[in-house]
This record gives C-alpha cells, structure tokens and sequence, in this order.
C-alpha cells in the first residue's frame, strides 16, 4: 500500500506543507468538510493561509482523482477523499453528510439514450433526512 504522500507524489503534485496539511484534514475526517470547516482547522497550523489557497488545493487534489466534491442542492460542495462509491445521506436538521455503503450501488444502469449523447462521468444519490441526534431531538419536542 501506498502512503497518502507516496500516492500524491506519484501523481506529479507537488507537495507544499499547506497541501499536505489539507489533504491530512480530509484523511482524518469522516464528516465531509466544507473548505470554509478546512480552512478554519488548517489556518491553527498556518496562519497565514488563505481560503483562495484552501479552494486551490481542493482543486489540484480533485484533478489528480484523490479527493471529489460532494454537491448538495442547498449548500456549498462538501469534500472527502476518494473512496469506493458509496451513497450519501444529508441530515436537514444539522446538515450533516453521512457515508452510505451499499453493494447495490454499482449496479445502477445509465439510460442508454443519455449515456449516447452525454458523456456521463458519474452519479450519486443523496438520502435525505434526520440522524439520530436531530432524530432525538424532533421527538423530545413533540415534533413527528
Ligand atoms: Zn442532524
Ligand atoms: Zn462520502
């Protein structure tokens, strides 16, 4: 297995701290940042880093394949590394995005017409809903 740096240094990006830094904040984090949630945990190890140079980042990891954008209808992409396809689950209640494995998910077909005239380079389904804390909460007050 290849370390994260072998992987992106294979890759031919070049590896500023700050780069590394931002790649490490998604490594670690399960919870799908925003780059306003990555800026402000990068900024503690680098005060001088700017959100332009976050948005940079994220962009030259999105075009080596190693980190994708999580579109949401109502809110700013929200980032993670690159991993098996899976499903994903936002929370209206705190706007929290949940990974959502599922072995099914390979096997949805594209419309042949569309796939014809498009070229199609991905999909994703996006559940929507409570977790369990706003879940908890909605029903402590009474709400269905
Ligand atoms: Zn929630
Ligand atoms: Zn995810």
């Amino acid at each position: 297995m290849l370390t994260p740096v072998e992987k992106l240094r294979r890759k031919g990006l070049k590896l500023t701290p700050q780069r590394m830094l931002i790649y490490d904040i998604l490594y670690q984090s399960t919870r799908h940042p925003t780059a306003d949630e990555i800026y402000r945990v990068a900024k503690r190890r680098y005060p001088g880093l700017s959100l332009n140079t976050v948005y940079k980042t994220l962009e030259s990891l999105i075009a080596v394949g190693e980190v994708v954008a999580v579109e949401t209808p109502n809110s700013r992409a929200h980032y993670e590394i690159t991993k098996a396809p899976h499903h994903h689950f936002l929370c209206r209640g705190c706007g929290s995005i949940e990974d959502v494995p599922d072995s099914t998910l390979g096997k949805i077909s594209i419309p042949r017409g569309l796939s014809k005239e498009y070229d199609v380079t991905g999909f994703g389904i996006m559940l929507y809903g409570y977790c369990p804390n706003c879940r908890a909460k909605r029903q402590t007050k009474g709400g269905g």
